[in-house]
């Protein structure tokens, strides 16, 4: 399972060969842990257009403790640029995006962050849609062009509300976001909730998460405990003690429990007498065949763990008020179901079901039961599912990203621990691609 070619060309001779070879060169990315500087360095704040969110956004930056340089100031190599395009609204204006990123981009620290901040596209003012929309193009285009384990990223805010998007800045310029890039990433204004101690910013909630026996799920806990959850960790029965050294391994509690049985959402509710504040649905199975070869169970089966008993048990506990108020829905989409994939007609629509759930229960669930829902997708990401995968299958699926490598668990955890935050309640019905920008489906 291990990543042999990341670690030949993070050697001396390594680099020399890729290098004349032309073979990609991936860049090992440092994983967060507590101490860790969010930025290794200072933070540019530089704004094009007429902005009218400039102090705001400056206080903003001020206020989570980073080095920062601007607003329209210089640093020699920053490690992370945020460049306020919220007033670009015309294409004309572009041209001051380019004027903005063109001198210092070089200049950019490896392992850097790029964010552009902009607004939703306009429906009433079409020049300002154009403009707005192009962002999407020349980020996710910058994206693929800043090497060496930088990433770049677009969040649309609101600009009534961009005190809203600290905890999200705070994860897209911290190394938690090692593996996101190309993301575009919509904010509502909903106030963030109060954060009492900054490093266990769960203290106090519970948490449950499916399918966290082992891979994303157990990755997923152990996150969530990190920053302070009482977690429940839930499995099948069949693995029962896998599950139980998980959970003691975590300080967390084991479930074992079929996802997919009748009284699933029940044996939840009971196992959490004070309700549930964040719900991770992690659970998931692959049964590939093409659809010509594909029996009807094989298709069941995968639709009834990944996506029907997501609804069933979310309807369930939304229903009993088992999901407390600010409480935060998690679901687990794949970009194979945004990109389709070779013999996986019944995973990749189990996965794009999850996107459509998200997207529409998102603004009811906030405004009847102040809870969020969102769904990481996460692409080729080092498990036991993805080492199964036949040997050149998986080396493509490693490098054709931007990052030229596959994901960690911990990076699939870390953006569902950013969802879970009481401080993310602006972050509500966005599907965020945890893929090092994967070509499938870009
Ligand atoms: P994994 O197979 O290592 O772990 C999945 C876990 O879900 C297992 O422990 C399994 O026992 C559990 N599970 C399966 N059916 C269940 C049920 N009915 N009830 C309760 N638990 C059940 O997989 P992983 O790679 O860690 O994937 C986790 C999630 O991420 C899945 O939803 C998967 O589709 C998704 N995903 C993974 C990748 C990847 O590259 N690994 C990519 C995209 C999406």
């Amino acid at each position: 399972m291990a990543d042999r070619y990341l670690r030949f060309t993070g050697t001396a001779p390594g680099r020399f060969l890729t290098r004349r070879l032309g073979l990609p060169q991936p860049a090992a990315l440092r994983p967060w842990s507590p101490g860790t500087p969010t930025l290794d360095g200072p933070l540019l704040h530089l704004t094009a257009g007429d902005s009218a969110v400039t102090d705001r956004l400056g206080a903003l930056l001020a206020s989570t403790g980073l080095d920062v340089s601007g607003p329209g100031g210089t640093a020699e190599r920053p490690a992370g640029i945020v460049l306020d395009a919220t007033g670009v609204v015309t294409p004309g204006g572009l041209a001051e995006v380019h004027a903005a990123l063109h001198p210092v981009i070089r200049s950019l620290a490896p392992g850097g962050r790029v964010v552009v901040l902009g607004v939703r596209p306009s429906a009433d003012d079409h020049h300002q849609a154009a403009a707005q929309q192009a962002l999407e193009g020349f980020v996710r285009s910058l994206g693929k062009e800043v090497g060496r384990g930088a990433t770049v990223q677009l969040l649309r805010i609101v600009p009534e509300g961009v005190g809203a998007a600290g905890s999200t800045l705070r994860f897209l310029l911290s190394p938690r976001s090692a593996y996101v890039s190309g993301q575009v990433i919509e904010l509502t204004a909903a106030e963030p909730g109060p954060v009492a101690d900054p490093a266990a910013p769960l203290a106090g909630r519970t948490a449950l998460v499916t399918g966290a026996a082992r891979g994303i799920g157990a990755s997923v806990a152990g996150v969530l405990v990190r920053d302070g959850a009482r977690v429940l960790v839930l499995d099948v029965p069949a693995v029962r003690d896998e599950l139980a050294a998980t959970a003691e391994r975590l300080g967390a509690t084991a479930l074992p429990l079929d996802i997919t049985a009748d009284d699933a959402a029940e044996r939840i509710a009971d196992a959490v007498p004070d309700g549930l504040d964040v719900l991770v649905h992690n659970a998931g199975i692959t049964r590939d065949r093409r659809l010509a070869n594909m029996p009807a169970e094989r298709w069941a089966s995968v639709v009834d763990v990944n996506l029907d008993s997501v609804l069933r048990t979310t309807d369930a506990l939304l229903k009993a008020g088992t999901l407390n108020h600010g409480g935060r829905i998690v679901a687990t989409a794949s970009i194979a179901g945004i990109a389709g994939n070779n013999g996986q007609t019944n995973y990749a629509a189990s996965k794009a079901g999850i996107i459509g759930l998200v997207r529409s229960l998102a603004p009811r669930a906030a405004a009847e039961h102040g809870i969020t829902v969102n769904a990481v997708a996460p692409g080729f990401i080092e498990t036991r599912m993805t080492a199964a995968v036949p040997l050149f299958i998986r080396e493509a699926g490693r490098r054709m990203n931007s990052l030229a490598q596959g994901g960690l668990p911990v990076d699939v955890a870390e953006t569902a621990a950013w969802f879970a935050q009481p401080g993310s309640a602006a972050v509500n019905g966005q599907v965020v691609r945890v893929c090092g920008q994967s070509l499938l489906g870009a």
